[in-house]
């Protein structure tokens, strides 16, 4: 018996989750289905920090073992000799605030983390009363999504394009459902606790620019310098239940004071593009977990694994091998030991 795997959602966690599940059960037949592919997901405007970020909710233990599990999926494609095509990139910076900042939880992930003393804070400025400085890789899905889906493509998965008003319109034709539909996850499960918080940045040229810079202050100081490998992501804006798609004006002006008062030099930079997203955020934190559901009396199995806010990026490799493996118990539960299939 082939078993039909179908994977919905077409982002960072839909894809890595197909790639988890053809690596775990390399027989199935399985079908990405999405109503969005790259480069139209939420992953492909992000900067792509590895910094898990806005994830309210998370278990710590889940949440650092699902960003180091992504750390070394970045650290291979960074060592790999083709780290351009992968698009990561290696960069230290700092991390600072106007109000006490703990130690993170993941520190002991990155290279090089250290907290700063006030003085060394006030170097960044005065008002800054504690930070920390790391070295990150920074993985931009916009280069590596395309990758990732020529894996697949390879090891025999299919995509179809298709916007879905329910789970259970695939569900009849698989015998496994895995859901990784963001925000979408809203509507499909249904899922009340998820909403979204809304991210505008701009694109500049500023190739000088080569260190990382947040300011993660809780008033309107908040704004954040990320370098890629082209270009360099501005932001920002993190506004909780906002569904506006529309670059703001008003959003742009703070983004450009806040960035150019901490770094005038970037005040003459070309801006290539400004973008919106939503982070699909869940006040749970991420979901990575089983359910069923039920057509013309027969019983699928499901998991879900959504929910991913500010750091779907950071965590996507962690949370598809968790979502995979689940799967594949799954399987065994409702049809049988592997060596039947
Ligand atoms: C401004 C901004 C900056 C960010 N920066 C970073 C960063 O630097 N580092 C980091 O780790 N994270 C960052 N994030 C967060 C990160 O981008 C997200 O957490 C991540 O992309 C979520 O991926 P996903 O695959 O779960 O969801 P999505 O990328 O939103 O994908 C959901 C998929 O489901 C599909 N779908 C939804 N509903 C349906 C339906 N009804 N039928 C069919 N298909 C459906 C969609 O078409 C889409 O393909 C940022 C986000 C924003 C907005």
């Amino acid at each position: 018996m082939v078993i039909r795997v179908v994977v919905v959602g077409g982002g960072v966690n839909g894809i890595g989750t197909a790639l988890a599940v053809k690596q775990e059960l390399p027989n199935c037949q399985l079908t990405v289905v999405s109503k969005d592919f790259t480069p139209d997901t939420t992953g492909d405007g992000a900067a792509g920090f590895w910094g898990p970020y806005l994830i309210k909710g998370t278990p710590d233990h889940k949440l650092v073992q699902w960003s180091q599990d992504t750390w070394n999926l970045f650290n291979e494609w960074y060592k790999s000799g083709d780290r351009l095509s992968w698009g990561v990139s290696l960069v230290p910076g700092v991390t600072v605030a106007q109000h006490e900042m703990p130690e993170e939880k993941w520190s002991h992930i990155p290279l090089s983390y250290k907290t700063l003393t006030q003085e060394e804070c006030a170097k960044y400025g005065r008002k800054y009363r504690s930070g920390y400085r790391f070295t990150t890789l920074i993985a931009e899905a916009s280069r590596f999504l395309p990758k990732l889906m020529a894996r697949v493509e390879e090891s025999g998965g299919t995509f179809m394009r298709k916007n879905l008003s329910s789970l259970e319109e695939v569900a009849s034709t698989a015998d496994i459902v895995l859901n990784c539909t963001g925000l979408g996850a809203k509507y499909l499960v249904p899922d009340d606790s998820v909403y979204p918080c809304r991210g505008q940045v701009m694109r500049v040229r500023a190739p000088w620019m080569k260190e990382f810079f947040a300011d993660d202050s809780e008033d309107s100081s908040f704004c954040y310098v990320l370098p890629n490998i082209d270009t360099v992501v501005l932001g920002g804006t993190h506004q909780d239940n906002d569904w506006r798609r529309e670059v703001d004006p008003a959003d742009r002006e703070t983004i450009w004071r806040n960035c150019i008062e901490n770094f005038p030099s970037l005040k003459n930079c070309e801006v290539v593009k400004e973008w919106v997203g939503l982070r699909p955020c869940r006040t749970g934190g991420i979901r990575v977990d089983t359910d069923e559901i039920v057509v013309n009396n027969r019983h699928i199995p499901v998991v879900h694994n959504y929910g991913h806010g500010g750091c779907g990026v950071s965590t996507f490799w962690g949370c598809s091998r968790e979502a995979a493996s689940l799967a594949a118990d799954l399987i065994h539960k409702y049809h049988g030991p592997p060596s039947k299939l």
